[in-house]
């Protein structure tokens, strides 16, 4: 006979981390109780006892100091809060899909909502429900009792995990019918799906089907219902005593499917007993067997090596898959994790790829069970973890941190470290800063001046430059005082313009270059000549050492109006000029910027003038001899007349060389 265990059997997640915090409380010197039995299963609640762990019906059986486990199924708040009260030590194992009905109901009876559970009255599962909702819910079990509910009510409606879902949605469509406002809230447990849909998959091979589960166990009668439905014929045994050889006669091949209260052990003894009644059978047969128990073995060590991971604990993992937008991650155990692509890094990746491949061990954190046994994972919070460790290292030896300014908010900017640090406004330099944006996407060096894992609310790593920026000026300043001699021309940054002058950055030292020292010629605002930002040469025209002042000059770095005139121009050229204005005597006219020379009034032509504007006008371009250039008084003589006189000459000259 063949024999197939279900894809998915045996216990859930919720029930297998109640029996592992359980197992971590056995066989101590204190006792341990569970409110009722730990998990519907006598075999399994009679090995606990033998170990430590007695099962009570209510808390006056329990004397402080012992401790009560609170099993999956969960327990009312006025329970919690009672035995809170009687300095009774709790230890917690609801399972936290159980908890997160607790919390639903507690909301929608915030909201208004009438309450109504789907489930069994008696059930503890639905007693600890209802101590949420101040025990003020309806509990149906059968879509009749929806009678009950008063026309327009606004019903918020729950189920026991355990339960079918078809069955739920039928007294959902019951109640639309009956009630004003409906708020469905679908809690039926996916392990409880799962197991099933694994069953049925399972009745399309198999024959024959034991369902391995305690009589009161909810989940295991559903299994055993859906088994049935199938057509197949299905058997529920409690352990592997119950087994009658008569169900096998004819069958080949028989599966195996298991409640999600009914432990491993329980599962094999069905699965040896199944192998002794098929004792007989050929060869082939036994090695299929075998292989059956080679195969369960292997899973029992698998299992006996894992121990059920809790919210926040760390393992390691190997990815076995990758997808764009997901990783899985073998555990270990039964369980497959995974990790969303949000918590694969604190940097934004396109796809899981770009960071992990398959085959690769890392290490991951637990953030929740999901409700069908998967792990969901983060590597992030992992990461982030080993970087937060570094990073309080570096806050506690005052050590400098690098990072880089990926955006600003309200208040300061945001730095990346590893993690997303917060560096406040008054922190970016030691003066102020005109204008955040300017160090997004560059890379500082950081002093971490506050450092607080547990904060709630804002960053939990405040960073500063303004100790660092000061600290390197003042080495800068000192090496600068030390080179700084009159005389020298040095390199600097106009860092800000003032109507009266510029500030230029020598590094450390910023000076005053003032409007007068800018450029020979007059001008009416230095933006005309330097723009901020911009790296010019200046002259150090004199020092003070003890009041430290240092007086700037750019003008003497550069060639002055007149000294391009002595430089290009001689007496007797004629040249290019512009009529800036007019005088009695004559008119005076740009050669140079900054330069003007005197035509005057007998040179403006060669005939007697009475006004200068009855020859030229200002801004008029005209040709004009140098007579003299007189360097000591700056003064130059120019000549209209002259200039047309040569210029005629010229022309006569031509004349007669073309003639010859
Ligand atoms: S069946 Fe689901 S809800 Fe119930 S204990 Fe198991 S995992 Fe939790």
């Amino acid at each position: 006979m063949r024999i197939i265990l279900a894809r998915q059997a045996g216990f859930c997640a919720g029930v297998k981390r109640a029996i592992d915090i359980a197992e971590k409380c056995c066989d101590q010197e204190h006792t341990f109780y569970s409110l009722g039995p730990l998990v519907n299963n006598d075999e399994v609640v009679r090995c606990l006892e033998s170990r430590g762990i007695i099962p009570i019906k209510g808390l006056e059986q329990v004397n402080p100091p012992h401790r009560l486990i609170i099993r999956s199924h969960g327990a009312s708040r006025d329970l919690l809060l009672e035995a809170q009260s009687k300095g009774i030590e709790i230890i917690d194992a609801t399972c936290p899909l159980v908890k997160q009905v607790h919390e639903l109901v507690a909301s929608l009876r915030g909201e208004g909502y009438d309450i109504v559970i789907f489930g069994d009255i008696n059930h503890p599962e639905v007693q600890g429900i209802l101590g949420w909702c101040d025990n003020n819910a309806l509990v149906i079990n059968d879509v009749k009792q929806v009678s009950q509910i008063k026309p327009g009510q606004k019903i918020g409606i729950v189920s026991q995990t355990t339960k079918d879902e078809n069955k739920f949605y039928e007294l959902v469509d019951a109640i639309k019918l009956q009630a004003g406002v409906v708020k469905v809230c679908n809690t039926i447990c996916a392990a409880t799906k799962k197991r099933q849909q694994a069953a049925r998959e399972l009745a399309q091979e198999a024959e024959l089907i034991l369902v391995i589960g305690d009589r009161k166990s909810s989940n295991t009668t559903t299994l055993l219902r859906e088994c049935q439905n199938t057509g197949v014929k299905s058997y529920q045994v409690q352990n592997a005593n119950e087994i009658e050889p008569d169900w096998f006669e004819g069958v080949s091949t028989a599966g195996i499917t298991a409640g999600a209260s009914t432990p491993d052990w329980i599962i094999k003894e069905v699965m040896d007993r199944m192998t002794l009644l098929e004792e007989n059978d050929n060869q082939e047969i036994n090695e299929e067997i075998q292989t059956n128990e080679e195969s369960f073995a292997h899973m029992e060590a698998e299992m006996a090596d894992f121990t059920t991971p809790s919210r926040g604990d760390i393992i390691n993992g190997k990815v076995i898959e990758v997808r764009d937008d997901e990783v899985m991650v073998d555990v270990g155990g039964k369980s497959e994790g995974i990790i969303p692509r949000r918590e694969l890094s604190v940097q934004d990746i396109e796809s899981a790829r770009d960071l992990v491949a398959v085959g690769e061990e890392i290490e991951v954190m637990v953030l929740k069970w999901d409700d069908d046994g998967t792990i969901l994972l983060s590597k992030k919070k992992v990461d982030s973890q080993k970087v937060m460790d570094n990073l309080e290292k570096y806050f506690n030896s005052n050590e400098v941190v690098e990072g880089t300014v990926t955006g600003s908010v309200k208040g300061g900017l945001l730095v990346d470290v590893g993690v997303v640090a917060f560096l406040p406004a008054s922190h970016v330099e030691d003066g102020y800063v005109k204008n955040l944006d300017d160090y997004i996407g560059k890379d500082y060096k950081f002093k971490i001046i506050e450092f607080n894992r547990n904060k709630r609310r804002g960053s939990q790593v405040v960073l500063s430059r303004k100790e660092l920026v000061a600290g390197e000026k003042a080495i800068l300043k000192e090496a600068f005082w030390q080179n700084i001699e009159e005389g020298q021309t040095r390199k600097g940054k106009v860092k800000r313009i003032v109507d009266y002058g510029v500030f230029i950055d020598l590094g450390g030292y910023e000076g005053l270059l003032h409007v007068s020292e800018l450029d020979h010629q007059r001008i009416d605002h230095p933006s005309s000549v330097v723009s901020e930002g911009e790296e010019i040469d200046v002259y150090i025209l004199a020092l003070d050492r003890e009041k430290e002042r240092v007086s700037l000059s750019r003008k003497q770095l550069i060639k002055s109006p007149w000294q391009v005139v002595l430089e290009k121009f001689n007496e007797g050229d004629i040249i290019e000029g512009k009529v800036v204005r007019l005088a009695p005597f004559g008119a005076f006219v740009e050669i140079e910027p900054g330069v003007d020379g005197l035509v005057h009034i007998s040179h403006l032509a060669n005939y007697r003038v009475e006004k200068p504007e009855d020859i030229v006008q200002p801004g008029q371009v005209i040709n004009v001899k140098i007579l003299s250039i007189d360097a000591e008084q700056k003064r130059i003589g120019l000549s209209i007349r002259e200039a047309a006189a040569d210029d005629e000459r010229g022309d006569i000259d031509e004349y007669l060389d073309n003639q010859e």
